[in-house]
């Protein structure tokens, strides 16, 4: 349902945080974070983004996260089931809009290789395949387009990796991704309701499209790994 990115210098979570209460009127079930520092935090739970708000510890610092709420279609909606999904090394963690529709065949070949699932979600297959191909790639980027060759569906997605803590990867596919652009900083959601106290320069990312999120800027590629050129818009809105 709501996707909020961050990179940059700040502490990740409170901007996460308010950029989810900003998609609230959208409605969900559920809601999570996850920040990098030395490896992947997360906190999700099954209710509201102030029930997350409230679980999350003073202590929950890194400064990349991405945050999810969650309009459950694949699985009840529960703390297991609401996003991030992690992959069982706990370096890759992925929040996903949308329906992978080849979820089921995915996870069988998953769990045949070895993957254990913890949610009822069609997301969790993107965060075992991204982990298995980050491995072989050490690129998130080629790791994340590689694996979602493999998905049928809609999505816009969030992926961090542990290994690479100053980026988060975004891709969508039929539901939106709109990148923020600040001063060293970059955001990025799936509406910019969630972007504009922090910046009104924004790039919205075309279906089959990639990009790159890291402090001091970004890179959008097509699905061809090419990369593409995009022209900040200007947005005119009452925060
Ligand atoms: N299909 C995913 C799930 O059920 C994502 C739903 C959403 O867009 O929030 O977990």
């Amino acid at each position: 349902c709501g996707i909020v990115a961050y990179v940059g210098p700040k502490d990740a979570a409170p901007i996460l945080l308010e950029g989810l209460q900003r998609l609230e009127y959208r409605g969900y079930d559920s809601a999570g974070v996850v920040v990098s520092n030395k490896g992947l935090k997360m906190r999700k739970v099954k209710g509201r983004v102030a029930d997350l708000a409230a679980a999350v510890p003073a202590r929950f610092k890194g400064t990349v996260g991405i945050g999810h709420t969650r309009w459950a279609t694949h699985g009840v909606p529960s703390d297991v089931n609401a996003h991030p999904h992690l992959s069982n090394d706990e370096r890759v963690a992925v929040v996903h809009n949308g329906i992978i529709e080849n979820a089921d065949e995915l996870r069988a070949k998953l769990e045949a290789d070895g993957a254990v699932f913890l949610s009822e979600t069609d997301t969790e297959v993107l965060a075992h395949l991204i982990a298995r191909t980050v491995k072989e790639t050490d690129s998130l980027e080629e790791a994340v387009r590689l694996a979602l060759k493999r998905v049928v569906g809609t999505y816009g997605i969030a992926v961090l990796d542990a290994e690479r803590p100053g980026e988060v990867v975004v891709a969508r596919n039929g539901s939106p991704i709109v990148l923020g652009i600040g001063e060293k900083e970059m955001f990025a959601a799936s509406d910019v309701a969630a972007l504009v106290r922090y910046t009104r320069q924004v790039v919205h990312l075309e279906d089959g499209e990639l990009a790159v999120l890291r402090a001091d800027g970004f890179n959008t590629f097509a699905s061809d790994a090419r990369e593409t050129a995009k022209e900040p818009l200007t947005v005119d809105w009452e925060a």
